[in-house]
């Protein structure tokens, strides 16, 4: 594998902004090219095609319900009824979280739950019944309202496989939704892999929510989870699936390239975490593969590299909050916001909040936006599609 001269980066690069690239040409790249090269490249598309600040959401991080009906072999999010750290808010509590987000400038609220838990836990099932709640999205719902109603935070739900009709019943509520895929191997749901036991991480599931996402005009974010167990083709597979999804109905707003960090108490404690080189290459094809798009790394699971990620060709910081832990990777503290705003500056970017849903969306897909959201949208953005710098 060679390094590249600045004239070929180039010309790569300025290629690759034009016409989408194929499979068969990325295998290519890969094979001709080491992984520093490649970032190059990426860097040079991310400063062509996503000229603007790197941006960050300023979030609280409701951990509504954190039952699951699945098991991964990674998670620890998920909890069982008799767990000192089970999280099952009620309306009070959620809002109490929220409310204390506003004071601190937050402008989004992630609401998180486990995939279905009323399927499996009859208890939860009945605790429902007290906010006439038969789903746990109905109840997503309520929240979703009284957080926009009471605070103006923009809800942004993460709720696994919705189908069709919750995502629409969802969209009213949140400015955007969140749905990683993951991988789209088949493989990984295979036995002894991490995801025999999660049906809802069967690829099909989570492509039908991105599309369904699509036909309802919802703008979505999703993801990889890259390091457990998939191989690099199956990563670029991935990558390109959701392209695809994409190119159809240009609802994917941003993707998060997450690393997987093995945790101590779970199946997956023994497996090595991707390489950092494995982990960068896979940066910058995401970028490789959509010049456009927005391309997130979480700042908490591997602190300190944010020149490198941002050299790799990252345009996004994700969700950071000054009041809650990552309830996904709570051994993971969010970094100061004002140190990741030193180090983009230093990297030589601008550094700004962004709302749930993109400036993309505000400025140029409108239609994708239900009237009443705009009421809460409106005053928290300027006309860059980014918050109010005096907000945030
Ligand atoms: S579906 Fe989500 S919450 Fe449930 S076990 Fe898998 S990763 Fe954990």
């Amino acid at each position: 594998m060679d390094g590249l001269d600045l004239s070929t980066t180039n010309e790569i690069a300025q290629r690759i902004q034009n016409i989408p690239i194929t499979k068969g040409e990325i295998i290519e790249l890969i094979k001709k090219y080491d992984s520093k090269s490649l970032c190059t490249i990426s860097k040079i598309i991310r400063d062509s095609c996503k000229n603007g600040p790197i941006t960050y959401s300023r979030k609280v991080f409701i951990n509504l319900i954190n039952l699951c009906r699945d098991t991964c072999s990674y998670c620890t999010y998920k909890k069982e009824l008799s767990d000192i750290n089970l999280s099952i808010l009620t309306k009070d509590q959620a809002i109490h979280i929220a409310r204390l987000g506003k004071r601190l400038k937050c402008t989004e609220a992630l609401i998180v739950t486990g995939e279905r838990p009323e399927q499996k836990y009859p208890e939860f099932k009945e605790w429902l019944k007290k906010y006439d709640c038969s789903s746990t999205t109905e109840y997503i719902e309520q929240i979703s309202n009284l957080i926009l109603e009471e605070t103006g935070l923009l809800p942004h739900t993460n709720a696994g496989t919705l189908n069709y009709d919750e995502l629409s019943v969802l969209k009213k509520s949140n400015v955007s939704l969140g749905c990683m895929l993951e991988t789209a191997s088949d493989r990984l749901s295979g036995k002894n892999m991490p995801h025999e036991f999660a049906p809802s991480k069967n690829p099909k599931a989570r492509i039908r929510v991105l599309e369904n996402a699509g036909k309802l005009k919802i703008p979505i974010t999703t993801g990889l989870l890259i390091g457990i167990g998939e191989s690099l083709e199956e990563i670029i597979d991935s990558l390109i699936v959701i392209r695809e999804i994409n190119q159809k109905y240009g609802n994917i707003q941003e993707i998060i390239m997450q690393n997987h960090v093995p945790k101590s108490n779970t199946k997956m404690r023994n497996f090595l975490p991707p390489s950092h080189d494995l982990f960068l290459l896979t940066i910058s094809l995401a970028r490789i593969i959509m010049p456009y798009m927005n391309i997130q790394v979480p700042p908490n699971l591997s602190p300190n590299l944010y020149s490198t990620y941002i050299n790799a060709g990252i345009n996004d910081w994700g969700g950071i909050s000054p009041l809650t832990i990552d309830f996904v990777n709570p051994e993971s503290p969010w970094p100061d916001i004002k140190d990741v705003k030193h180090a983009t500056e230093k990297a030589g970017y601008r550094f700004r909040g962004r709302l749930a849903i993109y400036p993309e969306f505000l400025l140029s897909k409108r239609d994708f936006i239900p009237k009443n959201l705009w009421n809460y949208i409106t005053p928290l953005s300027d006309s860059s599609g980014l918050v109010k710098e005096e907000i945030n």
